[in-house]
């Protein structure tokens, strides 16, 4: 159980790291597409900005407002989803939806989400659940260009 304590510490600190220092927190001028997401519950307002290489994410960033967990997330998803192509961040997407819902996930895939798995934590806050993953949603909405799960709207994709 003291092992459970520590690592519960560890994924603290990362959240709380990320929230005092998002990273890629900025706009991305030549953005290929980008789309809002708010969760009015916690008041969590994001856009991110997706830069595509062909079928690679060559850059993403994000701004907004939100609380430690809506904007640890997002910080977290820039770090992951930087250089993937869009299968890659569509499986990251998954994993990390079974996570912070508390869906069961095999050893080696969560290995593979690495700081992601500090977001694990929320499964036991329903409430919670929203903050960490409405990040993922605006990213999903913004590659598919669909309407998303919540409240989220995509922004219309640059001229190339
Ligand atoms: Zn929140």
């Amino acid at each position: 159980m003291a092992d459970d304590a520590a690592l519960d510490a560890l994924y603290q600190e990362i959240i709380l790291d990320h929230n005092r220092r998002p990273r890629n927190f900025r706009e991305l001028p030549n953005a290929t597409c980008s789309a809002d997401g708010k969760n009015p519950n916690c008041g969590d307002a994001l856009t991110i900005w997706l830069q595509f290489d062909g079928d690679t994410v060559s850059d993403i960033s994000f701004q907004g407002v939100g609380c430690a967990i809506s904007k640890a997330s997002a910080s977290l998803m820039t770090l992951a989803i930087k250089g993937r192509t869009r299968t890659e961040a569509a499986a990251i997407f998954e994993r990390v939806h079974n996570l912070v819902t508390g869906t069961a996930i095999d050893g080696d895939a969560a290995k593979e989400l690495g700081q992601l798995r500090a977001l694990g934590g929320v499964s036991k806050f329903p409430m919670r659940v929203k903050c960490a993953s409405l990040a993922w949603h605006a990213l999903k909405s913004a590659m598919d260009g669909s309407e998303p799960v919540v409240a989220v709207h995509t922004g219309a994709p640059a001229p190339a």
